[in-house]
């Protein structure tokens, strides 16, 4: 039996030996001719002329093998339906799928985004996409017309592939107007839209461009699609996070090292087996719902839940707590996956829902996207009888877990959780904690640093920001010099403080930068305030992240405004607030709506001007905002102190 920290040291240190084997888990057109060519760092391409397809190794492949075995689970509790799709079934829809955007023009190479809500007809696109060699690039469906328009712009897709339609809560959310408004304000058109008419909402359709699934379906009944062999290094999809600017950057994955990643972690990192059935609570507009709803599962041949609805309603619209545990018990789930804001909402209900449920296929469930608080970990420990809770931490741009518990599998030995911590190094990360101002690594116990991965990052990471290399490099990497004249270093940062403990595990303490976390979900405070700031009586405004006890944290913007006219009483301001609450709603949808809306007469800055945003920060927690020697007008944080308090 190996140790787990010898399989971690052989990663780095043999490092392409180590992928050539695990390169095997896929199957290949042409096998690759070279592991890793670092030759031009911080970019690292992997298994290089190899030919592979993602498709393939997701579906086709297990539809081969093993035709009949489950492959996709789809589940709405909004429209009470529940639909298994074999591999061999999944493989017939994603061929009528990928012959539908061919009829459309879309060819390999070509843009087609997403916006879709978490039905079946989602997976069929995504995977239609890559098996055609088109890329990919899911927008998550709470996004509204801004956000959505500033990703038209930048994929610029050839196809967008929709719905009338999600529904939340038993009530429609429509999707085609949001979007005919995205398309509206973007300056790239679409040459089509393929919509999916779910019956919930009506749709306007516009002549010559929009086009119902339904009917292409029908007319595509018996296509037959080949899987396209595309290099390793081809972009497979395009998925875009929220950064330091208003701006969101658009993380680019290839193909193969995506592949072999993915089919790496499913036994490795989360001990899943074919045949074995996986659900992941997240959505396909996110990290996870990509890697861990789609792609990973079915690449290591398991079957996937995708469920469309609230954790606490079950079917005929009847309030249920128990209904994530009635799916797991119904489809004998033995790896889930969630956030823990998610398990934060289930808290609040009565726990029997965990006791009235057969769990036993489950072997542990996993959570990631925001810091992992004692008191939920221990609440669903308990609950699930003591099955192991697993933290896992990674960001969009990795794509899989950078720190997790290794699983023990193939003569490697597991590691063990420890509370409060997402574990130790995946294999594969090089992981340093570095001192933020000087860059040099910190090797005390338990002494803060940055969490930096030294590169080559390993496959299925980003392999850059579409297209902007520049950006790439600018907004994630370090060259180190060596004072000895050897070759620099280059160095990623994951932009989170981090401090590790004697035993080499790892505590992440919070982001660097202004990217806050609401429900797992990462959100820039600038895009925020940019639509903050178009209300047209808005001056100044800052936005930070606040702790909140379910959501881990939430977005609070203080404003200050051009006319105080008319803002006298508290119902005045009030409706202000509603006001801006609905130009972000419109702007980028609920998800980034502000908690509250502070209408204040100054913001703290400096002398200079800058805003000391760590101090409102601070006191908006109430906490004490550290030095302020530097502040310009103290009255002012005085003031917001007393507003939040
Ligand atoms: P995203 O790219 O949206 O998945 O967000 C990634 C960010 O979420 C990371 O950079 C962290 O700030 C945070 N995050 C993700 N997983 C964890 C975790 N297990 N513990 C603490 N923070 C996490």
């Amino acid at each position: 039996m190996q140790t787990y920290a010898d399989f971690h040291r052989q990663s780095i240190e043999d490092r392409d030996a180590f992928w050539a084997e695990q390169a095997k888990r896929i199957e290949w057109e042409t096998p690759p001719q070279q592991i890793c060519d670092y030759s031009n760092p911080p970019f690292a391409r992997w298994f290089v002329g190899g030919r592979t397809n993602l498709c393939h190794n997701a579906v086709d492949r297990h539809a081969r093998d093993r035709g009949d075995a489950t492959a996709l689970i789809a589940v709405s509790t909004e429209t009470n339906t529940e639909k298994s799709y074999s591999f061999s079934e999944l493989q017939r829809e994603v061929e009528r799928m990928a012959a539908s955007l061919q009829s459309l023009g879309v060819q390999q190479g070509d843009r087609v985004l997403i916006y879709m809500p978490m039905i079946a007809e989602a997976c069929f696109a995504m995977l239609a996409c890559t098996r055609i060699g088109a890329i990919h690039s899911v927008v998550f469906g709470g996004f509204a017309s801004g956000s959505l328009s500033t990703r038209i712009d930048d994929a610029q897709p050839k196809v967008i592939v929709s719905a009338d339609g999600g529904s939340r809560g038993g009530k429609p959310v429509p999707y085609k107007p949001l979007l005919d408004e995205a398309i509206n304000l973007a300056s790239h058109k679409p040459d089509a839209v393929l919509l999916v008419d779910r019956g919930l909402t009506a749709m306007q359709l516009v002549e010559g461009r929009d086009h119902i699934w339904s009917d292409l379906r029908t007319k595509h009944m018996d296509a037959q699609v080949p899987c396209v062999w595309v290099d390793s290094t081809t972009p497979s999809y395009t998925l875009y996070t929220s950064g330091t600017t208003g701006k969101p950057k658009g993380v680019q994955r290839d193909t193969g090292g995506y592949c072999v990643a993915l089919a790496t972690s499913i036994p490795y990192i989360y001990g899943g087996k074919p045949g074995e059935t996986f659900f992941s609570t997240s959505d396909i507009g996110w990290v996870v719902g990509h890697s861990y709803i789609i792609y990973g599962p079915l690449i290591g041949g398991m079957a996937t839940i995708m469920y469309e609805g609230l954790p606490t309603q079950g079917f005929d619209h009847q309030p249920d707590g128990g209904i994530w545990w009635r799916l797991v018990a119904k489809y004998k789930v033995s790896v889930m996956f969630s956030a823990p804001t998610a398990i934060r909402v289930l808290k609040k209900q009565d726990p029997e829902h965990l006791k009235k449920h057969d769990l036993s296929s489950l072997k542990a469930l996993f959570l990631a996207g925001e810091p992992l608080d004692e008191p939920t970990a221990k609440w669903i420990s308990e609950g699930l009888n003591g099955k192991p809770i697993i933290d896992n931490y990674w960001q969009t741009e990795t794509g899989w877990p950078i720190l997790s518990v290794a699983n023990g599998v193939d003569n490697v030995a597991a590691t063990s959780p420890r509370f409060g911590s997402p574990g130790v190094p995946m294999y594969g990360y090089n992981v340093r904690l570095v001192d933020e101002s000087t860059g040099l690594p910190v090797e005390t116990a338990d002494a803060k640093g940055v969490l930096t991965v030294e590169g080559p990052l390993p496959p299925g990471c980003l392999q850059t920001v579409w297209g902007d290399d520049h950006r790439f490099v600018n907004t994630y990497w370090n060259k180190m010099e060596d004072p000895a004249g050897g070759p620099a270093r280059w160095v990623y940062s994951t932009y989170d403080w981090s401090r590790r403990d004697a035993d080499g595990y790892y505590f992440i303490l919070g982001r660097t930068d202004d990217v806050i976390n609401v429900a797992g979900h990462r959100l820039g405070t600038r895009e925020i305030e940019e639509s903050v700031s178009s209300h047209p009586n808005v001056a100044e405004v800052a936005v930070v992240g606040v702790a909140d006890n379910v959501k881990g944290q939430v977005a609070l913007a203080f404003v200050t405004v051009k006319n105080s006219e008319g803002l006298d009483t508290e119902e005045q301001r009030a409706a202000l607030e509603k006001e801006i609450m609905r130009q972000v709603d419109a702007d980028l949808g609920a998800v980034a709506r502000p908690a509250r809306v502070h209408i204040v007469t100054a913001l703290p800055k400096t002398r200079s001007g800058k805003l000391l945003r760590r101090a409102l920060q601070a006191v908006a927690e109430g906490r004490d905002p550290g030095d302020l020697t530097t502040i310009d007008d103290p009255s002012s944080l005085l003031n917001i102190k007393s507003m939040v308090s």
